[in-house]
C-alpha cells in the first residue's frame, strides 16, 4: 500500500508527472492501444528521460512496489493491477546516423518516427505490421518484421541498450559490456528491467513492392492450398502472410471489406517492383480478388499491407510457431475457422518464415522461433456479442493446430499465459533457464511481475 507521503516522495524525485487514480489525467496516462488491458496502477510516473526511470525504479525498490512499463499499450494484454507504472510516451528521442546505418531511440518511440527519420537516407528499421507499435517493446521480444525473410529478426540488429535494472542501477550494454545481460535482453522482453534507449542497425532499401489481395472467404480452401505450396518456395526478397478475416461491420473497416469473411494475402518485396509483381503473379490467378492493392509502394506506406487497426480496441491475441503449413495444416485450420464455421475471431494469420528468419544472430541472443516454418497468429476483438465466445473458440483452434505446432510460442503474440510452463515456451529451453536465473538474481523482490515475466510467480 502506497501512502500519500510515499507519492510525495516520488514526486520530489522525478521531473515528469506523478499521478494517482483520483488525478485528472490518470486515465489518459494509463490508457494505450489495447483497451482490454488498461492498467490500474496505484501510481503512474510519466518519465521524461533516463534519470526519471532510474529515480522511479529506485523509489519502487525501496518501497517493495511492483513495477510495470508502458510505451503505446499495444502489448497491454493483461491489466496491470496496483504497483507503479512507468509510461515512456515523453521519451521521444530519435537519432539516425546514416554513415554508420544506425538509429538510437528513446523508450517511447514508435516505428513511424524511426521511418520518418531514416527513409530520407534510404534506410529502414525492421518494423512489424503496424508502425504505430513501440520500437522497444516490439524489439526486445525478438520483433517479427514485415521484411523478416529478407533481413531477419529485429532483436538481432540491436547494437547497444541502456537498461535500468530493478535495483535502480543503469547499465550500458553492448556485445563487449555485460555480454550475458546483453544476450538475454535481446529476446527476453521486459524481464530484466526498463530499457531507456536502444541503438540498432538500419538496413538499406532502394525499391519496394507491396500490398494485399483480398479473396472471397468462400474460396478459402483453394487460396490456402495454393499459398501452402507457393509461399515456402519464394526467394528471400519475398515476405508474405495470409489471414482468414471476419471483419466486423464497424466504421473502422472500409468498404468493400466491412462485415465480410475474406482471405487476405499480404505481400512485401524488398527489391525491384517488376520482380515483385512476377513473384506474386501465381497468387493473382488463384481466385477472383475482391480487392487487390499490391503494387510499387513507398515504404512509408508499409502499414497499408496488413491494414492493422490504428484506433484503440479491446483485443486478445495469441499464437505460436508452426513446423509446417501444408495441405494437412490447411484442412485442420479450415475445419475450425473455414467457410461455414461460426468462428468469432477477427483474424487467423499464417506468416511465412524461413530465409533470414532462420539465420543465427551475429552476437548470440535469446530470440525464439528461428527454426519455425511459419507463425500462426490469432486476433480477436473483445466486443459484444462475440467477446464471451472467444476463449473457447480460440482454445478449439489451438487444439486443432497443436499437431503442427511443436516449436513454442512467440512472446510478442502470446497473450497472457497463466502458468510458468506456458510462459517458458516463449524461449529456447537453455535461454529460458538463463533468463530465470538472471531475472531472479537481479530482481529478488520480484518487482517485475506483470505480463510475460518468468521465474518467481506472476502478479
Ligand atoms: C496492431 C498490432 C500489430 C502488431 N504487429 C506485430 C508484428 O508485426 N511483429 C511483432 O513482433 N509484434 C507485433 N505486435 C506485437 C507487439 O510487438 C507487442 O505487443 C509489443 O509488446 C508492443 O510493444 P509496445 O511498447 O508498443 O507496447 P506496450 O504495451 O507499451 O508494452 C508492452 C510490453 O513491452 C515491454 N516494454 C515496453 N517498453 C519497454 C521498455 N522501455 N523497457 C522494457 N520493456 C518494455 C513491457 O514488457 C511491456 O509490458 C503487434 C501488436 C499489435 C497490437
Amino acid at each position: 500500500m502506497i501512502s500519500a507521503a510515499d507519492v510525495e516522495d516520488l514526486t520530489g524525485r522525478v521531473r515528469g508527472p506523478v499521478l494517482v487514480p483520483q488525478d485528472e489525467g490518470y486515465a489518459q496516462e494509463v490508457t494505450g492501444f489495447n483497451l482490454a488491458g488498461v492498467a490500474r496502477p496505484e501510481v503512474v510516473v510519466g518519465a521524461t528521460g533516463t534519470e526519471d526511470v532510474v529515480a522511479a525504479i529506485g523509489w519502487a525498490s525501496a518501497h517493495g512496489c511492483p513495477v510495470g512499463v508502458q510505451a503505446t499499450g499495444h502489448g497491454a494484454d493483461e491489466p496491470m493491477e496496483g504497483g507503479l507504472l512507468i509510461t515512456t510516451t515523453r521519451m521521444q528521442e530519435v537519432k539516425v546516423d546514416p554513415g554508420r546505418r544506425t538509429a538510437r531511440v528513446g523508450a517511447g518511440v514508435r516505428w513511424r518516427s524511426v521511418l520518418a527519420a531514416s527513409l530520407p537516407h534510404g534506410l529502414i528499421g525492421l518494423n512489424g505490421s503496424s508502425t504505430d507499435v513501440g520500437v522497444i517493446g516490439y524489439t526486445l521480444a525478438g520483433g517479427l518484421p514485415v521484411l523478416g525473410r529478407t533481413f531477419g529478426w529485429a532483436a538481432d540488429r540491436i547494437r547497444a541498450a541502456e537498461l535500468v535494472t530493478p535495483d535502480g542501477v543503469l547499465h550500458h550494454l553492448d556485445a563487449d559490456h555485460e555480454p550475458e545481460l546483453f544476450a538475454l535482453l535481446r529476446g527476453g522482453k521486459g524481464n530484466l528491467g526498463v530499457v531507456t534507449s536502444l541503438s540498432f542497425e538500419l538496413v538499406p532499401l532502394q525499391a519496394f513492392y507491396g500490398g494485399g489481395i483480398f479473396y472471397p472467404g468462400a474460396d478459402a480452401h483453394q487460396v490456402l492450398d495454393a499459398f501452402s505450396t507457393w509461399a515456402p518456395a519464394l526467394p528471400p526478397q519475398a515476405n508474405t502472410s495470409i489471414a482468414l478475416l471476419r471483419l466486423p461491420d464497424m466504421p473502422m473497416v472500409p468498404d468493400p471489406l466491412r462485415g465480410q469473411f475474406l482471405v487476405h494475402l499480404r505481400f512485401a518485396w524488398a527489391g525491384d517492383p517488376e520482380d515483385g509483381a512476377q513473384s506474386l503473379a501465381p497468387m493473382r490467378a488463384v481466385s477472383h480478388p475482391v480487392l487487390d492493392t499490391a503494387g510499387p509502394m513507398d515504404y512509408r506506406d508499409v502499414d497499408r499491407i496488413d491494414m492493422d487497426p490504428t484506433d484503440p480496441v479491446p483485443l486478445f491475441h495469441t499464437g505460436g510457431f508452426l513446423a509446417a503449413f501444408n495441405i494437412s495444416t490447411v484442412e485442420d485450420l479450415l475445419a475450425v475457422a473455414g467457410p461455414g464455421a461460426d468462428f468469432p475471431v477477427v483474424a487467423v494469420e499464417i506468416v511465412q518464415m524461413g530465409a533470414a528468419f532462420a539465420r543465427p544472430a551475429s552476437v548470440p541472443d535469446a530470440v525464439h522461433g528461428r527454426e519455425a516454418a511459419c507463425f500462426l497468429g490469432v486476433i480477436a476483438l473483445l466486443v459484444p456479442p462475440v467477446a464471451q465466445a472467444v476463449p473457447a473458440a480460440v482454445g478449439t483452434l489451438l487444439e486443432a493446430m497443436a499437431p503442427h505446432a511443436p516449436s513454442g510460442v512467440f512472446v510478442n503474440h502470446y497473450g497472457f499465459p497463466p502458468t510458468e510452463a506456458e510462459r517458458a515456451r516463449a524461449w529456447p529451453a537453455e535461454a529460458y533457464t538463463r533468463l530465470v536465473q538472471t531475472k531472479t538474481a537481479l530482481d529478488p523482490q520480484n518487482l517485475l511481475r506483470y505480463q510475460h515475466v518468468v521465474g518467481q510467480g506472476h502478479r
